[in-house]
């Protein structure tokens, strides 16, 4: 089993939230910035723009988000959608 993740959510733009360290969130599933703060490791938390419960802090996405390096290994593109449960 496997979940994906919103296309919108990507290393380039969580690292500067997690560097912020203001408990800022993502909606897993349609890519919404959460209205509030959240704990680093939150997970499952409803969101506040499409009522899905799939809101994770960004620290814990970045275990979900491949580290994307432009100039790296542009063709595991199919790989980046979905990570294991
Ligand atoms: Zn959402």
């Amino acid at each position: 089993m496997s979940q994906t993740y919103h296309k919108s959510i990507t290393w380039n733009r969580i690292v500067p939230l997690i560097e912020a360290d203001e408990g800022y969130a993502i909606c897993l599933d349609c890519g919404a910035d959460y209205d509030g703060h959240l704990e680093p490791d939150a997970h499952g938390v409803e969101c506040t723009s499409c009522g899905v419960c799939r809101v994770c802090g960004v620290q814990e996405i970045a275990f979900i988000v491949p580290i994307s390096d432009e100039n790296e290994n542009p063709t595991e593109e199919p790989f980046m959608y979905e990570y294991p449960l």
